[in-house]
């Protein structure tokens, strides 16, 4: 079941690899463009396809071979599957997003997967949420952990690695869930904007909001990844607003400082000329820090949680 990688090569004897080998170079036919925000390169010995950036973005994303040679062979407890990566994007050292050979259809944007893998007798899972639209092979927003159990696991895997993948999609982080309003605030640090992405690439759910306004608060400028597929959208249809909020460099095209303080001195309003009150609803997602001084920033407003029973105004999803 496993690809073995005794001898430093991919065994390609396992059942359906040949199925998933073919989609995958579908997958990554002509992946190389300067203006989108796919470019990748591909030095895997698996699917032995490699497509070369232009130098100046090589940094931004490459295709990575694993680095699981001393890693025995592992196998998947139900209700996981394996599930082969076919495209790393590597954004910094301790981001990257990987997509997959499987192509879940049944969960709604916003959801979450759970991913695992074995770490010696060890099976560790955790939860991700999808950032590919349903029907699309799935895609994962991933922050490195230091000291974390599962991800400087998964940092070491590459393009023609296996993981596992349940299926079964979770939680309630949705479009629907959101009540009417006019003004869709899409509010993330780090990682939490992998949801928003999902949401963003299944674009008919938004046709409701009159503007959808996507912050995205993360140290560095380089941290801000998916940033030329939102400065895309934005162009392609003005009703998307993008700002980038960057705490510890300064940022020309977007505001620097953290989210909630850009929030608290009304930079990020000014920006996007849109107030954040009774006709918004914001949707919040990531470092629970963050969540939890923009709650109370909202609450100050007198702005309130979202319930079914007691329609509010805004919701969130904490990474830990
Ligand atoms: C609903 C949900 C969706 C999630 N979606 C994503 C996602 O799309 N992308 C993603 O990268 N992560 C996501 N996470 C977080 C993910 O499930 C793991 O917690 C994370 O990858 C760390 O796993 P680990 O085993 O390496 O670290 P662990 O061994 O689980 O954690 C080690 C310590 O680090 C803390 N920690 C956990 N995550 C972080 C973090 N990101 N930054 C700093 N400290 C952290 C934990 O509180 C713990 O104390 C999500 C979590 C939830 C609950």
């Amino acid at each position: 079941m496993r690809i073995g990688r005794d001898d430093g090569t991919l065994d390609r004897s396992d059942g359906g690899a040949g199925s998933r080998e073919r989609k995958a170079s579908e997958l990554m036919g002509g992946e190389c463009s300067r203006g989108g925000a796919v470019c990748l390169r591909f030095p895997s010995p698996f699917f032995e396809e490699e497509g070369v950036c232009p130098p100046e973005q090589r940094r931004m994303v490459e295709g990575s071979k694993g680095a699981l040679d001393s890693l025995g062979p592992m196998t998947f407890p139900p209700p996981f599957r394996p599930a082969r990566i076919v495209r790393t994007t590597v954004w910094t050292e301790s981001l990257r997003s990987v997509v997959l050979d499987v192509e879940p259809a049944r969960f709604v944007p916003g959801q979450f997967f759970q991913l695992g893998f074995s770490v010696g007798e060890k099976w560790i899972r955790r939860s991700y949420s999808a950032a590919s639209a349903p029907g699309a092979p799935a895609e994962f927003f991933l922050s490195l952990v230091p000291g974390g159990e599962l991800t400087p696991n998964l940092f070491k895997l590459g393009v023609g690695d296996e993981l596992g993948f349940d299926e079964a999609a979770l939680g309630f982080f949705t479009l629907g869930e959101v009540p009417e309003c006019r003004t869709l605030w899409l509010v993330s640090t780090g990682t939490g904007l992998g949801p928003y992405i999902s949401m963003l690439r299944e674009e008919n759910e938004l046709r409701r909001f009159e503007r959808v306004i996507v912050v995205h608060g993360a140290r560095t400028k380089s941290e801000h990844a998916y940033s030329e597929e939102l400065n895309a959208l934005c162009a392609r249809d003005p009703r998307f607003s993008y700002v980038q909020v960057t705490s510890r460099e300064l940022n020309e095209s977007g505001l620097s400082g953290r989210v909630t303080t850009v929030l608290a001195s009304g930079e990020l309003e000014g920006r996007v000329g849109e107030e954040l009150g009774e006709q918004s609803h914001a949707l919040i997602c990531g470092n629970p820090q963050m969540i939890e001084e923009m709650v109370a920033a909202l609450r100050a407003r007198g702005l309130r949680k979202h319930r079914r029973r007691e329609p509010g105004h805004f919701n969130f999803e904490k990474y830990w």
